[in-house]
C-alpha cells in the first residue's frame, strides 16, 4: 500500500484535511494506495511556494534551467523499469508499452525543452529610426492539469514547457493514475531539483483541479482531457482572463482507400485502434473502407485483432491490457450495447475478458470491431476511449471525407493510400489538427500539437508550447 504525498516546496506534505481516497490497480482490482484528496487549501500552500520561487527561478539563464531539466530526464531514464512497472500497474497498460512509449517520451519531454529553450528567439521589427523588438516573459504561477491516459507521458508533456520557459508550477495528475507523478517528485529530490518551482497536488478533478483553474494567482492553465472537462474549465478561467490551453477529446477516422499497401495499413489500422486498449486521444475509432476493398479488409483485420493477447498487464507478452477503472469499463461496455440497439453488428469481442489470476477481477474488455452503422449514430459520434471501433464501407473519396468531416472533435485523422495527388488533397481538406498519412502516431515533438472544433483550443509542442507559456511585450527604441 502505498500512501502519496502532495509535493509542495520541495517537502512531503499530506493533504490539510487529512482526507484520501483509495488508488485502485485496474488489472486486479484491488486497492494499492491512497490518494490525497486535496482542496483549496492545499492548492493555495502550492501557490506560494512556486510564487516564492519564481523570482529566482525566472532569472535563471535559459541553459541553467535547461541543466535542471535534462537532470530530470537522466534521473527518469535511470528510473525506467521501475517507473515503467508503477506505470503499468497504475493505469492497466501492458509493461511493454510503458516501457518503449510512456517512461522514455517522459524523459525526452524534458530533454527536448531543455534543449528548446536554448534555441528559443524572439522577433525584431525594424522600421526607419525605430527598433521594436519583443521580449518573452514567463508569465509566472501557472496550472498544468492532465489526464490517465498517458500518464506520465502528458504530464511531463506540459510541466516541461512551462518550466523551461521559467515558470513556477502547480500541476495536478489525474486521481485515477497519480503514482508516477509522485514518483517524479521523488526524483525531483535526488536531482536537487529547486524548492518550490515544481509542485505536485494530488486530488479529484471537482476540489484540487478547480482550485487550480480558480485560484487568482495562477495565471495560466494547461489542460488535457474531456472535452466537458474543458468546458467547464473556459468557463472558469474565461472571467479571470487567464491563458487557457485545452488538449480535449477525439474521434479519429481512418480513411482506407482501395490503393493503400494492403498488409501494412491492417497493421497499421490495428495498432492505432487498439494501442492502450484503444485509450489514446489518438486511436482511430471510425474506420472508414473503400467498397472494393472492404470484405477482404474487414477478414484480415478481424483475425489480426482476435490475435491480440489480452492479459496481466504485468507479463512482457501482453498487446492488451485493463481499462482503466470499473466505471469506464462499465462506460465502455455501454456503448458496445447502444451499438447493438443502434443496429451494429459485432463482428469480434464485445464483451469483458477473462484474465488468470492475478487479474481474475481486473477490468478488461476484449477488442471489439463493430460494423452496419450509420456516421450519424451516437456510437459513430461520441468519444468511447476503449478497445472499440466500427468499420463503414465507401463508395467515393468524397463521401468518406465528408463522413469523416461530420463529427464535433477534430483532432487525428489519418488516410492510407499510395496516391499522393489524393493523400495531399484529403490532407488539406480533413477537419483535424493533425493529419497522418500511411502512419500513425508519428510524433515529432517540434511540430504544433493540437485539435480543432471540440477537440480543443491552442496547440502544444515546440515553440508553440513555449509561445504559450511566455507573455509577448513589445519594446519600441526611437534612435
Ligand atoms: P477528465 O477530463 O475527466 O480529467 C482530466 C483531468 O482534469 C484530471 O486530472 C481531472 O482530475 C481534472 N479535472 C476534472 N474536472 C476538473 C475541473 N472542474 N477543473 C479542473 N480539473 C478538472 O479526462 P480523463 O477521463 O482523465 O481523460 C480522458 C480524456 O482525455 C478523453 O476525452 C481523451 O480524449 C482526452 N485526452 C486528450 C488528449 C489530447 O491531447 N487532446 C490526450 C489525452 C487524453
Amino acid at each position: 500500500m502505498l500512501t502519496l504525498h502532495n509535493y509542495i516546496n520541495g517537502a512531503w506534505l499530506p493533504p490539510q484535511q487529512q482526507q484520501y481516497f483509495d488508488n485502485i490497480n485496474p488489472a486486479t482490482g484491488e486497492v494499492s494506495g491512497n490518494i490525497p484528496d486535496s482542496d483549496a487549501a492545499d492548492i493555495e500552500q502550492a501557490v506560494a511556494a512556486a510564487q516564492a520561487a519564481f523570482p529566482q527561478w525566472s532569472a535563471m539563464p535559459p541553459d541553467m534551467r535547461a541543466k535542471h531539466l535534462l537532470q530530470l530526464a537522466a534521473a527518469i531514464e535511470h528510473h525506467l523499469e521501475h517507473l515503467a512497472a508503477a506505470e503499468s500497474a497504475d493505469n492497466g497498460k501492458p509493461i511493454s508499452v510503458a516501457r518503449s512509449v510512456d517512461i522514455p517520451r517522459a524523459a525526452a519531454n524534458f530533454r527536448f525543452f531543455a534543449q528548446a529553450v536554448t534555441q528559443f528567439s524572439t522577433e525584431t521589427h525594424h522600421q526607419p529610426h525605430f527598433l521594436n523588438y519583443t521580449l518573452r516573459q514567463p508569465i509566472g504561477v501557472v496550472g498544468c492539469i492532465s489526464p490517465w491516459n498517458l500518464p506520465l507521458y502528458l504530464f511531463t508533456w506540459k510541466i516541461a514547457p512551462a518550466l523551461a520557459a521559467g515558470n513556477c508550477v502547480v500541476a495536478k495528475p489525474s486521481e485515477i493514475t497519480p503514482v508516477t507523478a509522485y514518483l517524479l517528485s521523488k526524483l525531483c529530490e535526488e536531482v536537487a531539483f529547486p524548492k518550490g518551482v515544481l509542485n505536485i497536488v494530488h486530488g479529484s478533478g471537482a476540489r484540487a483541479g478547480q482550485a487550480i483553474v480558480e485560484h487568482r494567482g495562477i495565471k495560466a492553465i494547461s489542460f488535457t482531457g474531456g472535452t466537458a472537462t474543458g468546458r467547464k474549465i473556459a468557463q472558469t478561467a474565461a472571467p479571470l482572463f487567464k491563458k487557457i490551453s485545452l488538449e480535449l477529446g477525439g474521434k479519429n477516422p481512418a480513411l482506407v482507400f482501395a490503393d493503400c499497401d494492403f498488409d501494412a495499413t491492417v497493421s497499421e489500422i490495428t495498432r492505432s485502434a487498439f494501442s492502450n486498449q484503444g485509450q489514446i486521444c489518438l486511436c482511430n475509432s471510425r474506420i472508414y473502407v473503400e467498397r472494393s476493398i472492404y470484405e477482404p479488409f474487414k477478414t484480415a483485420f478481424i483475425e489480426k485483432v482476435k490475435k491480440l493477447r489480452t492479459g496481466n498487464p504485468a507479463l512482457p507478452d501482453t498487446q492488451i491490457g485493463a481499462v482503466v477503472s470499473e466505471a469506464h469499463r462499465d462506460k465502455i461496455l455501454s456503448y458496445i450495447a447502444l451499438a447493438q440497439q443502434e443496429g451494429g453488428q459485432v463482428l469480434c469481442g464485445g464483451t469483458t475478458a477473462t484474465v488468470e489470476a492475478p487479474c481474475q477481477n481486473g477490468f478488461f474488455i476484449q477488442p471489439t470491431v463493430i460494423e452496419g452503422l450509420t456516421t450519424q449514430c451516437r456510437v459513430n459520434q461520441e468519444e468511447i476511449f476503449g478497445p472499440v471501433v466500427t468499420l463503414q464501407p465507401f463508395d467515393t473519396e468524397s463521401e468518406a471525407l465528408m463522413w469523416a468531416n461530420s463529427s464535433d472533435y477534430g483532432l487525428a485523422a489519418t488516410v492510407w493510400t499510395q496516391n499522393l495527388e489524393r493523400a495531399h488533397r484529403l490532407a488539406e481538406t480533413l477537419q483535424s489538427g493533425i493529419v497522418w498519412v500511411n502512419c500513425w502516431m508519428h510524433r515529432d515533438l517540434r511540430t504544433p500539437f493540437g485539435g480543432v472544433k471540440h477537440s480543443g483550443v491552442g496547440r502544444e509542442g515546440g515553440f508553440e508550447a513555449l509561445r504559450f507559456f511566455t507573455e509577448a511585450k513589445n519594446i519600441t527604441i526611437r534612435y
